[in-house]
């Protein structure tokens, strides 16, 4: 495939479904087909391929999206930033519905999904992945937050700046037990879809920033019955509108060219792979 876009989004079909010029383009990967066709629009003068990250049909669910070829499909498009909005969950009281917090920190708690593309499994191709470590210490592209960040500032959208996602392997909601837990540690939302994307985007040399809306309290933060899946919507719904417009401005306000340490995370090790 030819390079036909330098920005990734993963998330849904109310980022990209009323641009006014959007070409489908099918993707086949090495891991298998990834969760949708991706879908190629300009937003700001950039390039841009969004990714539904359910399908758009929303039919895959947390743990049972091929993140591999997700990745594997942006890259091979030409894509070397990735934004990631996704839904959460608030740890904090003060972390209510409508809050955007763009974090800087990761705890994984998933339990089920492939984690690297280095796992000793041949490709296709006959090619053999190499033992790789990837640096992961600081698992988001600072240019890719600031990015973020400054957009949500310029729509009056005051973000909370950093601050530690948690991701769970779902699809069920946390208990209240798991939820008083996560919030003890200090780590400030808690979602299911925000990993392996951002090891897997490390991996292949992508710049990859999360921007989390908060849809609900936890169970451990509020009192009443618990999250459920049609207050998630709801808020989510309500939200969507604006949430584009910090992740388009965002998008117009990335580097030219990826200029940081996350294009490098392979330096000095043999892949033993040809990344696309
Ligand atoms: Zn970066």
């Amino acid at each position: 495939m030819t390079a036909q876009a330098e920005i990734g989004v993963i998330g849904g079909s109310g980022f990209y479904s009323f641009l006014d010029d959007v070409t489908e383009v099918t993707v086949d990967t090495p891991y298998g087909p990834p969760s949708d066709s991706l879908f190629l629009g300009e937003i700001s003068g950039r390039s841009v391929a969004f990714l539904p990250r359910h399908g758009r049909k929303h039919h895959l669910p947390p743990h049972r999206i091929n993140y591999r070829a997700n990745l594997w499909a942006l890259r091979s498009a030409g894509v070397r930033q990735v934004l990631a909005p996704c839904a959460v969950g608030g740890l904090r009281p003060e972390y209510g519905p409508g809050t955007l917090l763009v974090p800087d920190q990761l705890v994984d708690r998933t339990k089920t999904r492939v984690q690297s593309f280095f796992d000793g499994e041949p490709l296709p191709d006959g090619s053999q992945p190499n033992v790789v470590h990837c640096g992961f210490a600081d698992p988001y592209c600072e240019h890719g937050r600031q990015a973020a960040l400054s957009a949500a500032r310029g729509r009056a959208w005051e973000p909370v700046d950093g601050g530690t996602l948690c991701v769970v392997e779902g699809p069920r909601f946390s208990t209240r037990a798991e939820s008083r837990w996560h919030a003890a540690q200090g780590w400030s939302v808690v979602g299911m879809t925000g990993h392996p994307e951002a090891v897997l985007a490390r991996e292949l040399g992508l710049c990859y920033a999360s921007m989390t809306l908060v849809t609900d309290l936890d169970a451990g933060a509020e009192t009443g019955e618990g999250v459920s899946h049609e207050e998630v919507l709801r808020v989510f719904g309500e939200n969507v509108g604006r949430l584009r417009e910090v992740l388009f401005d965002a998008v117009g306000l990335l580097p030219a060219e990826q200029d940081c340490v996350c294009g490098r995370s392979l330096d000095g090790m043999d892949p033993g792979i040809k990344l696309p």
